[in-house]
């Protein structure tokens, strides 16, 4: 590789080029070998770079931060998906908050109920980027229709265009920078007037391992909007120490009390993922995890 080394987290080591992911508060640092960068840019929000890995293939990188990879994308999308799609018993508006590099828009299409998907992403980059180098996560050819893109904040999407959903997922960063909002109190409230009487939110909430904090203030938060508020975890390899957090809240259904009615529901025709057990497993916490909601 000729290319100069240079943006957020990459560096060269005894001639080879490897993308550092530190958790810093944990003296731990994820390294990853990069075999090749095929893309890298300064867009107007962040550093938006496309690498090839050793073992994971492509992958995703913003500011200096895997987001997504070829290899694990399927887990981390159809996990904020399918959950909340299966959860509602009628999901025929969906909004996606973030989401860019398109693998969640895809998978939500997979249900033939959904009339339309409201997909506002911050950064045109990033589905750029990904439409173009990350096929296995973005897909090829023309998008399903139903998905309409505005590239736009989400908080302030949100607030402002007082559009009524069915299901809103909150695909995001971590919140640093652009995403920062979209992990407080007053998101949270525009996205509950947002729904619909029977609406479902489901957000990504961090890994409960190295931020804790992080998990314990999105559940906290949102069990003070919404009645009903379930905590899911997944298994994801690519992220700091594996297990990642989900946390869906929800203005009337309880998805634990009618999961066989949401098991039915589950399009699990080809996920690699979850399918119906694992729908209804996911909601089983380590007591490590439980902890942080007392
Ligand atoms: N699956 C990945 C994960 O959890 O790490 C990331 C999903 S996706 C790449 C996150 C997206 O959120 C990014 O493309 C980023 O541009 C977008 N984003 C960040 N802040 C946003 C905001 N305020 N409004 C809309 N999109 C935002």
């Amino acid at each position: 590789m000729d290319k100069p080394i240079q943006g957020k987290g990459f560096t060269k080591w005894n001639g080879e080029v490897w993308l550092s992911d530190p958790e810093e508060a944990h003296g731990f640092l994820a390294n990853w070998k990069v075999k090749e960068v095929l893309h890298q840019e300064t867009s107007d929000f962040q550093e938006v770079a496309v690498i090839e890995t050793v073992g994971f293939g492509r992958a995703l990188v913003l500011d200096g931060i895997v987001q997504t990879t070829a290899r694990d994308a399927y887990i981390y999308n159809e996990m904020i998906t399918h959950v909340p799609l299966a959860a509602h018993p009628e999901p025929k508006q969906v909004c996606l908050i973030g989401g860019g590099d398109c693998g969640a828009a895809r998978e939500a299409v997979k249900y033939p109920v959904v009339e339309r998907v409201d997909m506002v992403e911050i950064d045109p980059k990033v589905v750029e980027v990904s439409r173009k180098y990350l096929p296995e996560v973005a897909g090829e050819g023309e998008l399903d229709p139903r998905i309409q893109f505005y590239f736009e904040d989400g908080a302030a999407f949100i607030r402002e265009k007082k559009r009524h959903y069915d299901v809103v997922i909150v695909d995001s960063s971590d919140p640093v920078g652009p995403a920062a909002a979209l992990f407080e109190r007053p998101f949270y409230e525009t996205v509950h007037q947002s729904l619909k009487e029977d609406g479902i939110m489901v957000c990504q909430s961090e890994s409960p391992m190295f931020h804790p904090h992080m998990l314990r203030k999105v559940h906290h938060t949102l069990r003070e909007l919404f009645p009903v508020v379930h905590t899911y975890l997944a298994a994801i390899p690519t992220y700091p120490g594996g297990v990642w957090s989900f946390t869906l809240a929800s203005k009337q259904l309880d998805p634990l009390k009618e999961m066989e009615a949401v098991k039915a529901r589950l399009q699990d025709g080809q996920n690699r993922y979850i399918d119906q057990g694992l729908l209804e497993g996911c909601f089983k916490l380590p007591v490590y995890v439980k902890e942080l909601f007392r």
